[in-house]
């Protein structure tokens, strides 16, 4: 079981240690070679091409100046046909500087959607194979929200941002190896003309990581209020009520915290980075000055002069640049520490081997069985026992919070007990394979999810959205009672359950709940019939029509608050608290004279008709 009980532990590391970093560095490369390797290979032959060009155009730019000096002293047409060649070259190397970076950004925002597509459809991946109790858990909620967020963009950027670092490099070392042929000296003031920018930089890096996945719960609150004021769901209450301006003030207020803060976090930086920016550009100027003297005083040519101006210039440039990209991977790091965190989630494997139980005939069990739910004291189970024999009704009675949907979920093996056993044909539900044990039952969960895909998804979703047979999912419809109902819809099975779509339909409460129970009802092989509040939203004739159903010997396990529908089940079961307080027939039950008979007094009076 993969269940995290703290909520510490699912939260992200703070920080890669260096071994780490290198191997989410990796790890994401790996993501993007896989999501395309012809493009990774383009990108990274285009950016040592990039890098090493500038260089090039500057030594170019040296001869073309020191090939125009030799040319006026000498006026030769030789000398001068050489200083055109140069400046031809200088001219073909800057062009083709530009067309590369041209080519560059192309290539790279193809890379950005691919791997953005890539990265999110592992982490929908992922989802779809939690399990219920992890999915329930607040904290790997919120480092799915993070993830899923910053999906298209962080993991590109860390790539992207290598991959010009990497650029960076090249280019500052064909630079250093020009410079370092004139002066070590030169070579040190690059390096230490960017230093401050670059501590400045890093400091902020784990800053603002902390800062915005920080703010992930306002984040969500604000998403959910926008929900509120946006969504048809909510509309009907909202108009009604009239908390529309209020909704709206909260979001004025929450906007108004996050924008503050956000500004006085990037007021703080701007004044950093402009700081340090003024110290760095002082240490170049310095190096420039002594070019410039050096020159005067006739140590140096006129075209050198030029060569190690531009030089200086573009190794500030690159000095800085290398160390904006290695703040961006820091910063990126800990925003694709998150993802490797979700996608390292435990997929708990739910499904032992079995396909059948050593005892055919014995049906369901409960045997002693408890479950809390993490962090909450009362189990939400209190050893539970029952036993539901092949073809027989089994009714479950308890108010609200009493631990009727979970006892549910426990059936069907959504969640496992915490002690005890559910059995199913004398095999421990642990056992069962996925697969087999789903084939065995058929589930209407409260609530139901009104799908707003086609009629007929809706009701093959009972088996995983299958290529189901026409006839097959009317007689769904039919059982669940919705087969007069498709007949209405314009394009019958394949109206659009939605009026957000043109075309679409939208239904009744009632509505949605038949076609949940032809869903439930799709799986012909089930032998367990398992219906949470089947009728809540139902009138009164359906309801009875579907009470009267003859079961074809399936078993049923029906929790319903009407009581009167519960008349005909062999054993009813009172939950109250997670506990099981009282079990029998309905007229033992009455008789009993306990919680069951006076809620089914309290429920009788009324009609008198119990
Ligand atoms: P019922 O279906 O009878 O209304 P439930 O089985 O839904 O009751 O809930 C039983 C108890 O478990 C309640 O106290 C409820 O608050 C708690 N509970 C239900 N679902 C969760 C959950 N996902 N996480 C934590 N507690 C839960």
């Amino acid at each position: 079981m993969a269940q995290t009980g703290d909520p510490d532990d699912a939260v992200p590391p703070p920080g890669p240690g260096f071994a780490l970093a290198l191997g989410h560095a990796w790890r994401t490369f790996g993501i993007t070679w896989s999501t395309s390797r012809s493009l990774t290979l383009l990108i990274a032959a285009l950016t040592v091409f990039v890098a090493l060009l500038p260089a090039l155009a500057l030594y170019l730019s040296k001869l073309v100046i020191d090939g125009v000096v030799t040319a006026m002293d000498s006026g030769a047409a030789g000398d001068r046909d050489l200083a055109l060649i140069w400046v031809t070259a200088e001219a073909a190397a800057l062009a083709l500087l530009l067309a590369a970076r041209r080519l560059l950004v192309f290539y790279k925002t193809r890379l950005h959607a691919e791997l953005g597509f890539a990265v999110t459809s592992i982490i929908l991946r992922k989802s779809a194979a939690l399990s219920l109790a992890q999915v329930e858990d607040a904290a790997i909620q919120q480092q799915l929200l993070l993830a899923r967020q910053y999906a298209a963009s962080r993991p590109y950027n860390l790539v992207n941002r290598l991959f010009d670092g990497a650029q960076q490099f090249l280019t500052l070392i064909s630079v250093a190896a020009l410079l370092w042929g004139f002066s070590a000296w030169l070579f040190l003031l690059v390096v230490a003309g960017g230093l401050p920018l670059f501590i400045g930089n890093l400091r902020f890096a784990g800053t603002a990581y902390r800062f915005y996945t920080g703010r992930s719960p306002q984040m969500r609150e604000r998403s959910y209020l926008e929900s509120l004021i946006t969504t048809e769901a909510a509309a009907r209450e909202r108009l009604h009520f009239g908390f529309g301006d209020e909704l709206l003030r909260r979001y004025g207020d929450l906007f108004e915290s996050l924008h503050g803060a956000d500004t006085a976090l990037h007021a703080r930086q701007a004044w950093i980075a402009a700081a340090l920016g003024v110290l760095s550009s002082a240490v170049f100027l310095g190096g420039k000055v002594w070019i410039v003297w050096v020159t005067i005083g006739g140590a140096i040519s006129l075209g050198q002069m030029t060569m190690l101006v531009g030089l200086l210039k573009q190794g500030q440039a690159n000095v800085s640049s290398l160390l904006a990209a290695f703040n961006g991977v820091v910063e990126d790091l800990l925003y694709v520490a998150n993802l490797f965190a979700v996608m390292e989630l435990p997929e708990e494997d739910r499904t032992g081997g079995a396909t059948e139980g050593p005892d055919p005939a014995d049906g369901l069990r409960f045997e002693n069985v408890s479950f809390s739910y993490p962090g909450r004291k009362r189990p939400a189970l209190d050893s539970v026992s029952f036993h539901l024999p092949h073809g027989a009704r089994l009714g479950i009675v308890g108010a609200n919070g009493s631990g009727k949907t979970t006892l549910v979920k426990l059936v069907t093996g959504l969640y496992a007990p915490d002690s005890g056993r559910v059995t199913l044909d004398g095999l421990d539900l642990r056992q069962w394979q996925h697969a087999a044990l789903h084939r065995r039952l058929g589930v209407m969960f409260q609530p139901f999810m009104n799908y707003k895909l086609s009629a007929r998804d809706n009701i093959a979703a009972g088996l995983a959205l299958a290529e189901i047979d026409e006839a097959d999912i009317l007689k769904a419809a039919r059982l669940g009672l919705a087969e007069e109902l498709i007949g209405e819809l314009p394009d019958g099975l394949d109206t659009r359950l939605s009026r957000h779509f043109i075309d679409g339909h939208d239904l009744s409460g009632g509505q949605w709940q038949r076609l949940a129970m032809a869903r439930a009802y799709l799986n012909e092989q089930a032998d367990i019939l398992i219906l949470d509040e089947p009728t809540a939203a139902m009138d009164p004739a359906a309801e009875a029509e579907f009470m009267q159903r003859p079961l074809d010997g399936k078993s049923v396990i029906l929790i319903s608050h009407r009581l009167s529908n519960l008349r005909g089940a062999d054993q009813i079961i009172v939950l109250d608290k997670g506990r099981l307080i009282e079990a029998g027939t309905h007229d033992a039950l009455v008789a009993m004279g306990g919680l069951y008979a006076e809620l089914f007094e309290s429920q009788a009076d009324p009609y008198r008709e119990g």
